[in-house]
């Protein structure tokens, strides 16, 4: 197909297959950053979300090695923590005095604890904040919970829901295709268990997102087998809210990559997952591994969603991204201002909730 016809298949909101979507990277920057952005004004005008959250990194151990990540305790990181229930507690609830309506509870899969430690903390918190969202487990940690339970993926579902978990991360899905995956997080959630657990919780009427790892060892032909899986999933269950690609930090961890993608290819991935997931509603750019600086850009790239102030953060800081103590509200509401768009406060389902103004305060 030819660039001129590719451009109009897009501009006629025609689904693209596979070869046409991998044909979008040749397209010069500029004209796939319009076409992603046409298709963002249609479906968002020029309203950026976000939410006030709070990112809680329960434990460190971890039984996996995925060699991406900086955030388990190993030899990189030889600081293993793990926190009680009381101060996982005391955490949500200066988070709820600051603001926060999201906890974003993630962890690694810790062996020692056993699977009431991690659902009692959901319980516990729940117990206390009621209308706190929560947002937890990835598909990795469901699927280490069961299997290290010898639970079925449904019964860990049944207890999240009796424990008080609204909603899913996108976490662990790193990129579908099994060889690369099998060379970045052996012996993790499988691509098909990720999709599975992901359909079984959709099923349930619940929501989550999906992420994509992306900027290691993979190439773009990945990237759209990755994408087109997820779009596949969610013709089915239509129960995914956000796709959230994530950039590949690039300190203390295994993987030891030398070449790191340049910002035109990042913006291009951006711009390519909005076109191809014409079935997804936001497209999430997750400042924490992109910089709020291209975040930012990623806006007129098809991205809009910025996550949120986030509070503290622990695995991306971890592996170098500038993210450990998040944004404070005012300074992330003026970014999102000053590069053109307006600042949308959104709950955990992208229920508006308010559109922020900062005021100046008067000098007397
Ligand atoms: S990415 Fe998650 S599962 Fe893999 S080693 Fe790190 S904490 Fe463990």
């Amino acid at each position: 197909m030819s660039e001129v016809s590719l451009v109009k298949k897009v501009r006629d909101r025609r689904r693209l297959n596979k070869e046409e979507a991998l044909k979008l990277y040749e397209l010069d920057i500029f004209t796939l950053g319009s076409l992603a952005g046409e298709i963002r004004e249609d479906m968002w005008g020029r309203k950026s979300f976000f939410n006030i959250n709070r990112h809680i990194n329960p434990t460190n151990v971890c039984q996996d090695t995925c060699k991406f990540c900086a955030y388990s305790a190993s030899r990189k990181n030889p600081n293993q923590y793990t926190l009680t229930h009381k101060e996982i507690l005391d955490i949500a609830e200066e988070a709820i005095k600051k603001g926060a309506k999201e906890l974003h509870i993630v962890s690694a899969h810790n062996p020692n604890v056993g699977i009431d430690w991690y659902m009692g903390t959901f319980s516990k918190i729940k117990e206390r904040f009621p209308d706190i969202h929560i947002k937890a487990l990835t598909s990795a940690e469901i699927n280490f919970l069961a299997k290290s339970n010898s639970l079925s993926f449904d019964e860990v579902i049944d207890l999240m829901i009796k424990s008080g978990v609204d909603s899913m991360p996108g976490g662990g899905a790193e990129i579908f295709d099994e060889k690369i995956r099998d060379f970045i997080c052996k012996g993790k959630v499988s691509s098909n268990e990720w999709l599975e657990i992901h359909k079984l919780w959709h099923k349930r009427g619940k929501m989550s997102n999906a992420t994509m790892l992306f900027g290691h060892i993979e190439n773009r032909e990945h990237r759209i087998d990755h994408i087109l899986r997820l779009r596949e999933l969610q013709d089915i269950t239509e129960g995914f809210n956000s796709f959230i690609p994530l950039i590949y930090q690039r300190h203390n961890n295994f993987l030891k990559i030398k070449k790191f993608l340049t910002a035109m290819e990042i913006l291009k991935t951006y711009a390519i997952s909005r076109i191809v997931l014409d079935n997804i509603p936001h497209i999430k750019a997750y400042w924490a591994t992109s910089t709020i600086g291209l975040a930012l850009l990623a806006q007129e790239f098809g991205a809009d969603d910025l996550d949120g102030t986030i509070q503290k953060e622990s695995i991306q800081s971890s592996a170098g991204a500038d993210s450990a103590s998040g944004l404070e509200l005012e300074e992330f509401v003026t970014l999102i201002k000053n590069s053109g768009f307006i600042p949308v406060e959104r709950d955990s389902l992208y229920n508006e909730l308010n559109y922020p103004t900062i005021e100046k305060p008067h000098s007397s």
